[in-house]
């Protein structure tokens, strides 16, 4: 591509892709697993590659290893910033179980492969992508375009995006809009889109350490109150209980857009209108038991670990278990507390939160970047559905949104739902094919959001 001009042929856009897959390769071969992250190794890399292009970017070292990297490509000020925010940071690979090095970043049947190809080095080298295209093309910005690489996602807290939003606020309080990962494009039959998912909220966790007391004793003189049985009761209440059912605004908007795709007569009756049809028990039975769809409409509890006494012959004075709970928007945590140990009906045992926690964000959709977002998926495929499915995980997005900044998740690679199996999967992968539709689809946004 010539220096100072925007890319225009396929050609052009092609060569582009390609240089994506280059640089994600590399990318990958950086092993930042969490713990420990390594991230500062990735950032130095990344500062490099924005130095060779003229971008400069700055470091901060919150921890021994660890690094956020920030960057910023001014505009004229006119608009406020948008932010491109990624993780360096990814989850374990089992080695055992993949066909290639998860660390590798060996490319093989039109694919780049690695841990971190989706989740999220391959979203990060095409917000990477995006800049350089800017900066290279000299395209005259209304709004500065500000790269941020975090560490220390994939735990959940630590000093990325938490850090970076607490100590370095002033750097990013000015943003309007932020692009990060949690959006989908739902890749269908014969090359066409399903949908292009726009995350504007997410479910909030509210891990718990739940502990029940008794009496401490030998293992062959029972006692009434051992708080292993008392425990496995309350568990058994826990998993027995059905949350109810609650249809939020955005996910009652989500359903009536599904129902516009949505091929079964019957099923496209009852998402048109889901809070009806949810009111029917067999109704509910059927959309509930679409794991999913289940999630999105009721705060939902997973019991996910225990431990009791270290020896077979020892009572232990505790007993303890976890839960991981996921709250919907519009529930507070100190309620949802209340409600289960009202469910427990044990005085014996008692819920601790694991740590900080706050209550679901979401961002509005009437914004000039959701506008460009959906002006981007219909260039590509005219009348296509763009809708803002919620997320039963969550991102690093709420950091931003509780600074007023309307984030997105943006995904822009297209996948099918086993395509998105990689994700902290085996095999990750990302084709050559969806690279390339992500930097001209990101970069398309960008132009429309950012350049005057
Ligand atoms: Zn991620």
């Amino acid at each position: 591509m010539a220096l100072g001009s925007v890319p225009r042929t396929d050609a052009e856009w092609r060569a582009l892709g390609d240089e994506a897959a280059a640089l994600l390769a590399q990318y990958l071969r950086i092993n930042t697993t969490n713990p420990p992250g390594n991230e500062l190794v990735a950032a130095r890399w990344l500062a490099a590659v924005l130095r060779r292009e003229g971008i400069d970017a700055r470091i901060f070292e919150p921890a021994p290893g660890k690094a956020n990297l920030y960057a910023r490509l001014a505009g004229d000020g006119s608009a406020r910033p948008v932010i491109l925010l990624s993780h360096m940071d990814v989850v374990l690979a089992s080695p055992e179980y993949w066909q290639v090095d998860p660390f590798s970043g060996v490319q093989r049947d039109g694919a780049v492969w690695g841990r971190g190809a989706l989740d999220m080095k391959g979203e990060g080298i095409v917000q990477l992508m995006a800049l350089l295209i800017l900066k290279r093309a000299n395209v005259p910005l209304k709004r500065d375009v500000i790269l941020l690489a975090t560490a220390d996602e994939e735990i959940g807290a630590g000093v990325g995006a938490a850090w970076f939003v607490e100590r370095h606020a002033d750097l990013i309080r000015d943003a309007e809009f932020l692009i990060n990962e949690g959006g989908t494009i739902r890749a269908g039959e014969r090359g066409r889109v399903d949908y292009f998912g726009v995350g504007t909220t997410e479910k909030s966790p509210f891990w718990l350490d739940m502990t029940a007391r008794g009496t401490p004793g030998h293992g062959s003189r029972p006692t009434p109150d051992n708080p292993v049985h008392r425990l496995v009761r309350a568990l058994d209440r826990i998993a027995a209980w059905r949350t109810p059912l609650v249809v939020t605004p955005a996910v009652e908007r989500y359903f009536r857009d599904l129902a516009t795709i949505e091929p079964d007569s019957t099923r496209r009756r009852w998402f048109a209108d889901i809070r009806t049809a949810l009111r029917d028990s067999v109704v509910a039975g059927a959309i509930t038991a679409d794991l999913t769809y289940n999630a999105l409409l009721r705060n939902t509890i997973s019991i996910t670990g225990l431990k009791a006494s270290e020896k077979t012959n020892v009572i232990p004075p505790l007993a303890t278990a976890v839960l991981d709970v996921r709250l919907l928007p519009g529930q507070e945590p100190a309620a949802f507390l209340a409600e289960l140990t009202r469910v427990v009906g044990d005085s014996a045992v008692s819920f601790r939160p694991q740590g900080p926690n706050w209550p679901a964000t979401e961002s509005p959709v009437d914004t000039e970047l959701f506008r460009a977002i959906e002006a981007a998926a219909r260039v590509r495929q005219p009348g296509v559905l763009v809708t803002t499915p919620m997320l039963a995980g969550f991102t690093d997005s709420h950091y931003f949104r509780r600074l007023g900044i309307a984030s997105y998740g943006v995904g822009v690679f297209p996948l099918t739902l086993a395509d998105s199996r990689g994700v902290h999967g085996n095999d990750e992968h990302v084709s050559l094919e969806a690279l390339r539709f992500g930097v001209r689809f990101l970069y398309d946004v960008m132009a429309v959001v950012a350049a005057k």
